[in-house]
Order: structure tokens, then sequence, then C-alpha cells
């Protein structure tokens, strides 16, 4: 965390990627030993996303998956009978 960054909820769940450094796009080949061009130039770490999810994150994601995913069927079904 970067002193100069303001504090921010979201900070405990997720973390700039290391690999491309919050970027989300990462330049040559995916694995070093097998020399994958890596075409779309995403980031392989973070996908593309420029942050990961931290372990608190991961853990909260879980804990809340049935319920989000319970809130899309709702509002999916919700759209659909208009
Ligand atoms: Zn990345």
């Amino acid at each position: 965390m970067q002193p100069n960054q303001p504090p921010s909820l979201l900070a405990d769940f997720k973390e700039s990627c290391k690999v491309c450094e919050g970027s989300g796009r990462k330049l040559g080949y995916l694995e070093i030993d097998t020399l994958q061009p890596h075409l779309s130039q995403k980031c392989f770490h973070c996908q593309g996303r420029g942050y990961t999810l931290t372990q608190l994150g991961e853990d909260l994601l879980e804990l809340y998956r049935p319920a989000i995913q319970q809130w899309i069927r709702e509002e999916l079904s919700r759209l659909g009978t208009r």
C-alpha cells in the first residue's frame, strides 16, 4: 500500500497486481520456459484486471457468492418480466 493513496475499504480486499504493476497488460511471453506467444497482451496473473484479490477478498467473495448469484437471478427475472 502506497502512503499517498487514500484509505479504502477495497484496499483490504484487492491489491495491485505485482506482475503488471496494475496496468493489466503484460507484453512478452506467457511462460518463459515454453515460450508461448502471449498474443492477447493481457497480464496472465490478473487476467488483465490490473489487480488481484487478497486472501481476505477471496474469502469474502466465496462467502457472498451464493447471495450474489441469487441477486443476479432475481435481477434478471425482474428485467425479464417487464
Ligand atoms: Zn497483472
